[in-house]
């Protein structure tokens, strides 16, 4: 039996390890693929990823397009998740980073010593990133958290201890609820952000409105990673989801889902079902999460009529803002037919406009047509 694992953040890597476990005896394989140079996804970018187990083939720098490519018996999807970003006037300038975005170009070595940074958006990332580039010698001058005290006491009241710990250690005093960038400056290069009614200088701003799950290599494949059964499996019984691809939970969540989706792929139900109680305890997390980081409406009223959300093909919001539909405003602006094929501004035009992005189409990255390559049969 051959299981594939799409995905090596802590979903796909508890998968793997599962599922090689569950397989041991019966002389499966287990392939494990991510698009990165390195295992680990978001959170243990640049370090800190656990082992992977023998047994276990290994395809890095391989970023899954099109399903077409894949075989498998079992096939499990752990694409996790990326930044939201929200458009206001001067998203686009040099300087200004996704908060998840700036932390990963330090990890691979970008130097912020000394640098004056303001970190905004919402979410526990954000004090984590600020965390970590205060660590590494930056100067935190403000972090931005556009949900009020009121829902984050709330969140902190429902926080199992663990959790607090990790607070208290990422507490910050430039913490600030309530507060929202409106605006960056500059020519060339951020020089400031206007955020709470003041002006405060900075060389990066690292903003991100919480995280999307990665559904379109789901979506490719006709199942809905929202839609799964208690072992993680999909309408199509050879395929599981696991990890934020399923909905923004944590890494807890995602280590635990993901370890039930490799034992149930590998036919070993009864250590699936030990990690149940875990995982709905880490879902009442992820629901406390949800309510506590919803984004505010003022957020949708910041972009101005000459402001950029497609920043691939240039469409402003004055372009978008008569249309009807997702499609009407690709087919007369192309907004989202960019490099990105509108991974940025789909979940942004969802939350201005409320448009649904239309269906998916391979390949999902731009590819050159000589890298194309089957997976499956003979891991590299
Ligand atoms: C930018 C960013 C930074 C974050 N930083 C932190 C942090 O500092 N602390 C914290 O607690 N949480 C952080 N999080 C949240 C944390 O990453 C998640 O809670 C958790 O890691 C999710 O695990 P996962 O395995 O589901 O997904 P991820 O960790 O997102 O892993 C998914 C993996 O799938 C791969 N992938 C996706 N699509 C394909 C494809 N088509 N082909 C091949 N490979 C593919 C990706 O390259 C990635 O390695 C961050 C999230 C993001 C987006």
């Amino acid at each position: 039996m051959k299981i594939v694992i799409v995905g090596a953040g802590p979903a796909g890597l508890a998968a793997a390890r599962s599922a090689a476990e569950g397989v041991a005896r019966s002389g499966a394989d287990v392939t494990l693929i991510d698009g990165n140079h390195s295992t680990g996804g978001q959170i243990w970018r640049g370090g800190g990823a656990p082992e992977i187990e023998t047994g276990v083939a290994t395809l890095l720098n391989t970023r899954v397009a099109s399903p077409d490519l894949l075989t498998f018996d079992k096939l499990i999807l752990a694409t996790g998740a990326r930044e939201l970003f929200l458009p206001f006037p001067g998203w686009t300038l040099p300087g200004v980073f996704g908060a998840g975005g700036l932390q990963a170009l330090v990890k691979e070595g970008l130097d912020v010593r000394n640098k004056r940074v303001v970190v905004a958006g919402t979410g526990p990332l954000l004090l984590a990133v600020a965390h970590y580039l205060k660590t590494h010698g930056a100067d935190i001058r403000l972090i931005a958290e556009q949900a009020p005290w009121s829902k984050l006491i709330r969140f902190g009241a429902a926080l199992p201890s663990r959790k607090w710990l990790e607070a208290l250690r990422l507490w910050n005093p430039c913490f600030s609820p309530s507060t929202w960038v409106t605006e960056a400056q500059g020519t060339t290069h951020v020089k400031s952000v206007s955020a709470g009614g003041k002006k405060i200088p900075c060389d990066y701003l690292a903003i991100g409105y919480g995280l999307v799950p990665n559904t379109e290599l789901p979506q490719l494949m006709k199942v809905d990673p929202c839609a799964l059964d208690e072992y993680q499996r999909t309408s199509n019984p050879a395929i599981f989801c696991a990890g934020e691809v399923t909905g923004i939970g944590g890494v807890d969540l995602s280590i635990v889902e993901g370890s039930i989706a490799g034992y149930a792929a590998a036919g070993d139900v009864e250590k699936a079902r030990a990690f149940f109680v875990q995982r709905d305890r880490w879902k009442r997390f992820g629901t406390a999460l949800a309510e506590a980081f919803a984004l505010r409406p003022e957020l949708a009223q910041l972009a101005r009529p000459d402001t950029f959300v497609c920043r691939c093909e240039d469409v402003t919001y004055q372009e978008l803002v008569a249309k009807a539909s997702w499609r009407e405003a690709k087919i007369h602006s192309r907004c989202g037919m960019g490099p990105c094929q509108g991974r940025v501004c789909g979940p942004a035009v969802e939350f201005l406009f409320g448009w649904k992005p239309d269906s998916v189409r391979p390949p999902l990255f731009p590819t050159p047509s000589g890298s194309f390559s089957m997976i499956g049969n003979e891991p590299q």
